[in-house]
């Protein structure tokens, strides 16, 4: 592990270096303005990364901005603000100021903070990075733990024929916002994973989002074999016992980790099955002290707590029981740990063969369950009713996801208005109602004017990464033309970005094609659809319905209506979801646990039209987007589900999109873009959402 040399810079403006190793910057719409006001070329050409961006700038840019006054304004200005948001003198509890055992420590396999740290795959990942930012700006005591992964960013590419492929993006430490984590004397802090034998050494390397430290650790040393290198180079390795080998180090690895850094953690959090190693280790350190098991079990299962994320038994890793007693045999015996009442933590009374089940694991050692939306906490009551503890039944409760707004809420217009319409008090208080009703004072002409010049911000950038993608000079014309050069901002778009896999049914508003192609190319009320997503590397079908897109995308009789947007992440998402006017999602009920985009679409204006599943049955107040297949239908709901929504689109939503007064704004619509900010804001922020889990944390600390 490398340390990154920090570029050198004016002493005036040598504060830049810490705002660049903090993701603060991306969330302040100031420190944003401040880097592209000292060059933007090289913002946009370091990919929104300061860390490389100041490697880039011009020495004479840099002296430049270091003397000129309006630039050295903003800097100081900026620079208070990132003291005043970041400095973690006083993290306590709002409800409770007093001393805390330790911090919450928050375990994720992916964390999504922002595109120049790319240790996320999706939905999961973009949860935990709200997560991190929003116990930032709210002060809760938090640390996160996850992994680096050296190759493991993939880069989606879709060939002539349609077919997704991927490219590993190798992980080049020296250009991320992240530093080595250090020792008490301050050398470069390696830990061994205790599990393994040879030992395997983990490095790790600290990312900070606000006030929150973020642990990334990684087995690819030099110190390692290479088969030990490779746990950490991809995320969710394919093979069982590669995940297995990963969930070790997350959660064992990530414990010990913490414990060499001097921090002791009050509770910890588990987010999805992956980390939930991080209670054995626990469970270990504890009655390797002198606890009895039952003591060690009690106090691990009170201060820890466990959010489920897949609706799909099939979902949870279940690791077969000759991996298990290979890889941690040896460790619960040094512990002193009871082989049998351990695995019996981990069997699933539904599948007890099967092996051992990650998510009856943490169910089993946590406090609480958490499930990421009402609905969603049904259906895993039911999925899990048979995961028993001591006999009792382990009450799952849902506390539905949140984004956070900061970082969704576009910035350079939408966060401005806002501003001008709200006040300062929807970024204070970004979960109370009362402030988010202030929208309707925004005139429409205006929502609607930043609205239209967001879908025109949407196609430049489809239309640059079309024209870059030309220029390298290995796409045929007809890849060019399904990337999505005919996007018309004039017309009616539908957005539909998320990962191609089955239950997610890309592919629904394509079930009656001649159907499609009537709405789609209608002379006077025409509908354009701008896709994107990634499928999971060995996720055939998802690969397939990419392909599917792909063809109708080419095919000249949808007249090059339907576009396929490459490479969909986190910057992709930003634009798009405050960039067209409906926001698609079409899940197979039950199997969407919350979703989260349809709430940075609606917050952004941009209303939803979604099958009602997930969040969308508590979102959806009939006035702020479109709702279809709420009812429980016995087979196959294709059809219905299809035939649902053309009926929506015809009827509802292309008449209200062009129904234009004298003035030519669709007051209609703009009234469901407004509902849809106000309703949506308040209730599915990260803030309303942390509040929750703090109080759960509190418990959870002992402390309610
Ligand atoms: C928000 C987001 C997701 C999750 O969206 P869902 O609605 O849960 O599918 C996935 N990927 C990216 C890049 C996102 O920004």
């Amino acid at each position: 592990m490398d340390t990154p040399r920090p570029p050198a810079l004016p002493d005036r403006i040598g504060g830049l270096t810490e705002l660049a190793y903090n993701l603060w910057w991306s969330w302040s719409p100031e420190a944003r303005e401040l880097l592209r006001a000292l060059d933007l070329q090289a913002y946009r050409e370091s990919g929104h990364n300061p860390v490389l961006m100041l490697r880039m700038v011009e020495p004479r840019t840099l002296a430049r901005a270091a003397q000129d006054p309006a630039f050295l304004g903003r800097y100081d200005e900026v620079m208070a603000r990132f003291k005043e948001e970041t400095e973690p003198s006083s993290l306590a509890f709002p409800s409770h100021p007093g001393p805390i055992p330790g911090p919450v420590a928050y375990f994720s396999a992916e964390f999504g903070v922002h595109v120049s740290l790319p240790v996320y795959a999706g939905g999961l990942g973009i949860l935990a990075g709200d997560t991190l930012k929003e116990a930032s700006d709210l002060r809760l005591p938090l640390v996160g733990v996850g992994l680096i992964y050296s190759h493991g960013y993939v880069r989606q590419r879709i060939n002539a024929d349609g077919w997704q492929e991927e490219t590993h993006e190798p992980l080049d430490a020296s250009s991320y916002p992240i530093r080595p984590a250090r020792d008490a004397a301050g050398r470069p802090l390696v830990v061994v994973v205790p599990a393994f034998d040879p030992p395997v050494h983990v490095g790790v390397w600290q990312a900070q989002v606000g006030r929150v430290p973020l642990y990334l650790l990684t087995t690819d040393l030099e110190q390692n074999q290479p088969w030990d290198r490779a746990i950490s180079q991809h995320l969710y390795t394919g093979d069982l016992e590669g995940r297995l080998r990963q969930e070790i180090v997350l959660g064992l690895g990530g414990m010990v980790a913490l414990r060499s850094l001097g921090i002791d953690p009050g509770a910890v959090h588990l987010n999805e099955g992956h980390p939930a190693f991080a209670a054995l280790e626990r469970l270990g350190s504890s009655v390797s002290r002198g606890a009895s098991w039952a003591d060690a079990l009690a106090a691990v299962r009170k201060s820890t707590l466990f959010t489920t994320h897949t609706p799909l038994h099939a979902g949870t890793d279940v690791f077969p029981y000759p991996l298990i007693e290979r890889y941690l045999l040896p460790y619960l015996d040094r512990a002193g740990l009871p082989r049998d009442a351990f695995l019996a933590l981990g069997l699933d009374p539904a599948n007890p063969g099967a092996g051992f089940n990650m998510t009856a694991f943490a169910i089993r050692v946590s406090q609480t369950t958490n499930a990421v939306s009402a609905r969603h906490a049904e259906v895993a009551r039911g999925i899990w009713s048979g995961v028993r503890f001591d006999d009792h039944p382990v009450p799952i409760r849902g506390i539905t996801n949140g984004i956070h707004l900061r970082t969704w809420i576009e910035p350079l217009r939408i966060q401005k208005l806002f501003d001008r319409y709200l006040g300062p008090e929807w970024r204070e208080r970004p979960d109370d109602p009362e402030v988010w009703a202030r929208v309707d004072r925004i005139p429409d002409e205006e929502l609607w004017r930043v609205h239209e010049e967001r879908k025109a911000a949407l196609a430049a950038e489809v239309d640059s990464r079309a024209r870059r993608r030309w220029g390298e000079g290995t796409a045929s014309a007809a890849r060019i033309i399904t990337a999505g050069p005919f996007l018309d901002p004039r017309i009616l778009t539908l957005g539909f970005a998320r990962r191609f896999t089955a239950y997610k049914r890309p592919t629904l508003l394509m079930h009656d094609p001649e159907r499609l192609r009537r709405l789609l190319t209608d002379p006077l009320r025409p509908v354009q659809i701008v896709f994107a997503g990634k499928a999971h590397p060995a996720d055939h079908d998802g690969k397939r319905l990419i392909q599917e897109v792909y063809r109708l995308a080419l095919d000249p009789r949808f007249a090059g209506r339907i576009a396929f947007v490459e490479e969909y992440d986190q910057h992709l998402a930003k634009y798009l979801v405050a960039g067209v006017d409906v926001w698609l999602n079409t899940p197979l009920p039950p199997l969407e646990a919350s979703g989260t985009s349809g709430m940075k679409a609606s917050v952004n204006g941009v209303p939803v039209l979604s099958v009602l599943d997930g969040w969308w049955p508590e979102g959806y107040t009939g006035d702020n987007g479109w709702a279809f297949g709420g009812e429980e239908i016995a087979g196959d709901r294709t059809a219905a589900d299809a035939a649902a929504l053309y009926r929506i689109l015809e009827e509802a939503v292309v008449p209200l999109f062009y129904d234009r007064g004298p003035d030519e704004i669709p007051h209609g619509f703009v009234r469901v873009m407004k509902q849809a900010i106000k309703t949506v804001a308040p209730r599915f922020s990260a803030r309303r959402m942390m509040r929750e889990y703090g109080e759960v944390y509190l418990s959870a600390l002992g402390l309610a």
